[in-house]
């Protein structure tokens, strides 16, 4: 048995840890998470904590599910692993592939699997482009993708997505891509402009981007139907039918990433079922095992797939752990729960709509809130400095920091992503654990004031 601070120093150490200044961790000392049950996670020192992130938007059914600990361990002795290379398969992917049609947005017939939501957008990206290459077009290649977009850490995914910071890092990105306007009204929609109007006025950016690269170079358009780590920007309901509609009018695939809104998240399965379009090709990961296993799966519209199958042809691209059948037998069972238990109606009928409710009574109103936003159970709250100009404290991203830092220490995880706190609890929350989020959140946003008003 370690201590924390024994643990602290090996971690210092020895472990690198993803989007984290190094330098300030060693002075901080990491947080050290050892165990979790239902909605709460709890720390070394014993430190119950509400997690209002379902870890890292995966953890839908909650913590301490027995069942996929089963799933997982009958699996392994079993068969705890074999390719799907070689034309062969094991039975819990394919299992898992009739499920997910099944579920999916009409139109999906296929999946390809990989172990992260990097691994589906490189697989997206690579298969749109072997589409059209296949269709006798290579030519059409470009992606049109949208500036603050998160499609994942790889080389391609950081090159789909569209955060400025992780260009500057990456020394050359994956060419032919291009990044358009986000649909996002409360920084960018002019004085007077409606919602609606804003919607369209984003989406004829996509538009401007295909007309001006010329369609027949154009492959796909990629998004997250509400941006996650970007912050939560929820589009204007014109938005993804008029880009759909432009999609079809040029010929260009349509992409979703819906690795944060897949299984539940918005109030329906997919994303796309609550906007209303029907994708090309849908990225997903995260909440398909709920976080218990790595696994992400590309779900292939018929379009796509079925090119596949009549044109022939092997598609170089594979790996490894595409398909393990571990993972797939912990995605079954998790799919089991979300559907057994009516997570997605719940979120829908019921504990969305009263999580916009209580944001909007109990937290819009306070100093430090310039507007809250939510779909399902994924929330943002914008913070300002002051409310009517939507002015920002400097420097940017610190305030929201400060609130994180008072909402952890008063047994409240979210996070902070640049001025905005993001909340994608668990699904299983109910309306009491609403509350009992919505109290610890107002009392760190009261307790922030105090700093940042000094
Ligand atoms: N796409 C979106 C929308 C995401 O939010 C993420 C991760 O947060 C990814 C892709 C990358 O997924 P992973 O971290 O599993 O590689």
């Amino acid at each position: 048995n370690y201590s924390l601070k024994q643990l602290q120093q090996i971690d210092a150490a020895h472990h690198l840890h993803p989007f984290t200044d190094h330098k300030e961790l060693r002075e901080i000392g990491s947080r050290i998470i050892t165990r979790a049950d239902g909605p709460f996670i709890y720390d070394s020192e014993g430190t119950e904590i509400l997690d209002g992130m379902a870890g890292l938007w995966c953890v839908n059914v909650g913590y301490g599910r027995n069942e996929l600990a089963d799933a997982a361990y009958r699996q392994m002795k079993e068969l705890p692993y074999y390719n799907s290379f070689f034309k062969c398969s094991t039975p819990t992917p394919v299992l898992l592939s009739r499920r997910l049609a099944e579920i999916a947005p009409k139109g999906v017939s296929q999946v390809f699997y990989g172990s992260s939501g990097s691994e589906a957008n490189d697989t997206a990206l690579r298969l749109v482009r072997h589409y059209w290459a296949l269709m006798g077009k290579p030519e059409k290649n470009r992606i049109i993708s949208r500036k603050n977009a998160y499609h994942g850490s790889t080389v391609a995914g950081t090159s789909l997505g569209g955060m400025d910071a992780m260009h500057k890092q990456l020394g050359g990105a994956v060419p032919n891509i291009v990044h358009v306007m986000m649909p996002y009204a409360y920084e960018l929609a002019l004085p007077g402009e409606s919602d609606h109007d804003f919607g369209l006025r984003a989406a004829k950016a996509v538009e401007d981007a295909i007309v001006e690269a010329g369609q027949e170079n154009v492959a796909a358009f990629i998004g997250e139907p509400i941006m996650g780590a970007g912050g939560v920007k929820i589009p204007p309901a014109s938005y993804w039918p008029e880009v759909q509609r432009i999609c079809r009018k040029y010929d260009v695939l349509l992409m979703l990433d819906e690795v944060i809104t897949g299984y539940g998240r918005t109030g329906e399965w997919f994303a796309a079922d609550y906007y209303g379009i029907q994708p090309d090709t849908i990225t997903t990961a995260k909440a398909l095992t709920s976080g218990y296993q790595p696994l992400s799966a590309l779900l292939v519209g018929e379009r796509v797939a079925a090119t596949l199958v009549e044109k022939g042809g092997e598609f170089y691209h594979g790996y490894t752990y595409s398909g393990h059948p571990v993972a797939c037998a912990v995605a079954l069972a998790n799919l089991d729960i979300i559907a057994r238990e009516g997570l997605v109606e719940r979120v829908k009928t019921d504990t969305g709509p009263y999580f916009a409710k209580a944001l909007q009574e109990r937290i819009a109103g306070h100093d430090l809130v310039g507007e809250v936003r939510s779909v399902g159970l994924m929330g943002a709250i914008e913070i300002v400095k002051d409310k009517a100009t939507k002015e920002r404290f400097l420097p940017a991203g610190s305030a929201a920091v400060t609130v994180r830092d008072h909402a952890i220490a008063n047994n409240m995880m979210l996070r902070a992503t640049g001025d905005t706190m993001i909340l994608s609890p668990p699904l299983i929350w109910t309306r009491d654990t609403i509350d009992m989020a919505c109290e610890r959140i107002a009392k760190a946003l009261d307790l922030a004031k105090n700093d940042l008003r000094k």
